[in-house]
């Protein structure tokens, strides 16, 4: 996309969903719910858009036990009692964004990398020497450093050591999420961060990023693309969590109806510190909205019970005695081993360590593996794996994954 040439939003995508939805939610604040709201929508089957829109309400707050046990059970019914594991791979830091809450903008004086080929190869055997087997690559947003084709280089070479590649990159075209899939991605995650387009253009003063329908329209173009699974996302602590919280579901169900084919899941995370102090006057003048953990578990029990078969991934932004609690009630896969710096899985820690946000829950893959299967989880190291011809596939989990990671895939392998 050139600079110069304004992007039109799809005709049949999301963005001309958002006047329908603020009529919805403007015909109901969340404050003119009641308990009778409440408990009416959570004795629905089969929740609609405005029981969800109830469910996020402040009348809902007194009703966390029953959506909890919804939640449970929905989770079980569909995903069983198993966690996805993965763990996301930063390939670069380089960024032409400023987007106020993140360590890795253009106005930070940090040292910006980012990883050769053979850097890459390096991540991807100290990641897979932990027994991981999904993987989620990472970069800032600068096209002509890190574009597709440095990308789709990347992903050869991670679709060798991994059985699912998932990527979180800047917004592409259709034709470059066709690239990167043909290289062997199978997943993209995009956060749209808010969903509010005036705050969204007040937090990202300057950059591609600052494209709001652009943005909003990339989940979709990346299944044109031919993405087999997508992962939506707001940063919860910019805008108001409820009407963030509420358009991440919306936009989720949108595209499962539209992809009935493809796995659409959302991650919810929430504002992290990212270091350094403000390096410019839009960063001195944000100030997060905290969401409390009250409000950040009925956030994420409302949209489990929206869309009972939709993944909800848990990122290491919370700590890891939240995450545990978490697990029993719609969590579906959460991230292990985490280390937010380039590079930072093989090579030894020194200049050019910072992190993108300080990470609350610093477990290794085993220890976090360990801790679910005492919760009674399976902890599911790839994706389905066929045992023989005309048997049930069977997840892997720690004990194959962990006794089979000297011989398990030979470098250059690609078995995605
Ligand atoms: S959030 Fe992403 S696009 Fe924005 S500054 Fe950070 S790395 Fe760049």
């Amino acid at each position: 996309m050139s600079a110069w040439q304004p992007y039109a939003p799809m005709a049949d995508g999301f963005y001309p969903e958002l006047a329908r939805i603020a009529a919805l939610c403007g015909a109901m604040p969340p404050e003119s719910a009641s308990e009778k709201n409440v408990q009416k929508s959570l004795a629905t089957e089969r929740l609609t858009e405005r029981d969800f829109w109830i469910l996020l309400s402040p009348a809902a707050e007194k009703y966390l036990e029953p959506m909890a046990r919804r939640a449970r059970d929905e989770t079980i019914r569909h995903f069983g009692k198993t966690i996805q594991l993965f763990t996301p791979l930063y390939l670069a830091n380089f960024c032409a964004n400023r987007c106020v809450y993140c360590g890795f903008n253009a106005n930070r004086a940090i040292v910006r990398q980012m990883l050769s080929l053979e850097e890459v190869e390096a991540e991807a055997k100290a990641v897979a020497a932990t027994g991981l087997r999904r993987i989620l690559a990472l970069t800032g947003d600068a096209p002509a450093k890190t574009g597709a084709e440095y990308l789709a280089s990347c992903i050869e070479i991670l679709a060798g050591y991994f059985s699912s590649v998932s990527i979180e990159v800047p917004s592409m075209t259709v034709d470059g999420y066709a690239l990167v899939v043909a290289a062997g991605a199978g997943g993209m995650t995009m956060f749209q961060e808010t969903y509010n387009e005036a705050l969204y253009a007040k937090l990202h003063p300057a950059g591609p990023k600052r494209d709001f329908a652009f943005r909003l329209d990339a989940p979709q173009r990346a299944v044109m693309g031919g993405m087999r699974s997508v992962n939506l996302g707001p940063l919860l602590g910019l805008g108001g969590w409820r009407s963030d919280t509420f358009h991440t579901g919306l936009h989720a169900a949108f595209l499962q109806e539209r992809y009935p084919e493809q796995e659409i899941s959302v991650s919810l995370p929430r504002m992290r510190p990212c270091g350094e102090k403000p390096a410019s006057r839009e960063e001195r003048e944000f100030k997060p909205i905290p969401v409390s953990d009250r409000h950040f578990v009925q956030a994420l029990l409302a949209f489990r019970c929206f869309m009972p078969q939709a993944g909800i991934t848990l990122s290491t932004r919370e700590p890891a005695h939240l995450r545990d609690k978490l697990v029993p009630l719609g969590v579906t896969r959460i991230s292990a081993g985490v280390c937010t710096a380039v590079g930072g899985h093989a090579r030894e820690s020194g200049n050019g360590d910072e992190p993108q946000f300080n990470i609350s829950d610093p477990r290794s893959v085993r220890e976090i593996a360990e801790d679910l299967e005492k919760l009674g989880y399976q902890p599911v190291f790839t994706d389905w794996v066929l045992p023989g011809e005309g048997r049930t596939a069977l997840p892997m989990g720690i004990t194959q994954a962990l006794g089979q990671v000297s011989n398990f895939i030979p470098p250059g392998a690609n078995h995605a």
